[in-house]
């Protein structure tokens, strides 16, 4: 059982502020990723919470106390690191047995918890080795079952799949996501890994510069992404962002951009400048001399085909659009060719749109 509450976490290095008046409530049984760009404040934050790190303001609350002055060791909240952490010159079964045996358990009780927790992450045949023994898998899964043995309220995570490459990563990815679901255990995991974030997550809370840029499910966040950072930081590749000026024309609201053709939906709006928004799986692509293309409540785009990837089941279809650059991503049946002029066209519904000056999402 853990409901953590952080209520205006900052921390402040000198002059620097490296998390700033951070609140979150992460709900008992939640699988919350912390994401961000580095630098961001991921890993202080989650320091914090671990007790590894004083906050220079606000509180931290699990499950309705106040644990902000609390040393780590008795917060009961079990931390994984990237590198693992383990002891070099113990077995895995020493390993796993540490933290009882600090706690004083009894000799049977540790026995039966670390055969449990080594059978949860399929170890049971390694207890014996040493880790300089084990692959980077292993090690990875023995410092989760160190973590597990303990039965702590709550399961800390700071990048603990990035040593791995990128089979096992995916590997890793998927039990980590079911452990969770078979523990029902809060996990709190730092990443800047957006595949990662969208695939584990509960709720993801995506950090900018020490602040909560969006908090919610990873489908909010990748379908209303909040602000123009959000829309870029979630999605491979990337939302298309243009700039444009929105303004009503004909009763309509309308956007205006070089090679920009943008009837939304009736309506009146004050001109602003915007910045425009699709995903390039939204964008359907048309031959350039096709009228029937452009949508009459939508945008369509008139470009000229720069490059083509492809990707195996997809393609990536990079064009000019003015000086701007738009991606759609395509059927591999569709047959597209440099050079070719097209219109790519989305409906209203698959536009994003953000004021330019403060870069929030407009509703
Ligand atoms: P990464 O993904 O690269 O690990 P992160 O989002 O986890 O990044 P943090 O490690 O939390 O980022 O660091 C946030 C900011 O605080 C960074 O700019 C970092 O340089 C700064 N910082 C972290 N620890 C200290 C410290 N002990 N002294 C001074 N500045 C620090």
């Amino acid at each position: 059982m853990a409901r953590l509450v952080l209520s205006q976490i900052t921390r402040e290095f000198g002059d620097f502020v490296a998390t700033d008046r951070i609140s979150l409530e992460i709900e008992d049984g939640e699988f919350l990723v912390l994401l961000g760009p580095s630098g961001c404040g991921k890993t202080t934050l989650l320091r914090m919470i671990a007790g590894l790190l004083e906050p220079t303001g606000g509180t931290i609350a699990i499950d309705g106390e106040d644990i902000t002055a609390l040393p780590a060791r008795k917060r009961d909240l079990a931390m994984v690191f990237q590198s693992y952490a383990l002891y070099p010159h113990l077995t895995v079964a020493k390993n796993l047995a540490f933290p009882l045996r600090v706690r004083k358990r009894s000799k049977t009780e540790i026995e039966e918890r670390v055969r449990a927790a080594a059978e949860a992450v399929e170890i049971g045949h390694l207890l014996d080795r040493k880790p300089k023994e084990l692959s980077g898998g292993q090690r990875q899964r023995v410092a989760l079952a160190r973590a597990l043995v303990r039965e702590p309220k709550a399961f800390l995570m700071d990048e603990p799949l990035s040593n791995l490459d990128a089979k096992l990563r995916t590997a890793t990815r998927r039990e980590l996501a079911a452990l969770h679901r078979k523990l029902g255990a809060t996990f709190v995991y730092v990443t800047h890994d957006q595949v990662e974030a969208m695939t584990m997550a509960t709720k993801i809370a995506l950090l900018n510069a020490g602040r909560i840029e969006q908090y919610g499910t990873p489908a909010e966040l990748y379908d209303t992404p909040s602000s123009v950072f959000a829309a870029g930081f979630l999605g491979s590749p990337a939302m298309n962002l243009l700039p444009g000026t929105l303004s009503t024309s004909d009763s309509h609201i309308t956007v205006f951009a070089p090679g920009i053709e943008a009837v939304l939906w009736p309506g009146s709006t004050p001109e602003r400048d915007i910045v425009l928004g699709v995903r390039p799986e939204h964008l359907q692509l048309h031959g350039g001399g096709a009228p029937e293309a452009v949508p009459t409540s939508g945008a369509a785009f008139r470009g000229t085909v720069e490059l083509v990837e492809n990707l195996g089941r997809d393609q990536l279809v990079h064009c000019r659009v003015d000086e701007e650059r738009v991606i759609a991503s395509c059927d591999r049946a569709e047959q597209w060719s440099i050079g070719d002029l097209v219109v790519l066209a989305a409906p209203a519904e698959r536009l994003h749109l953000f004021d330019r000056s403060s870069g929030r999402r407009l509703e």
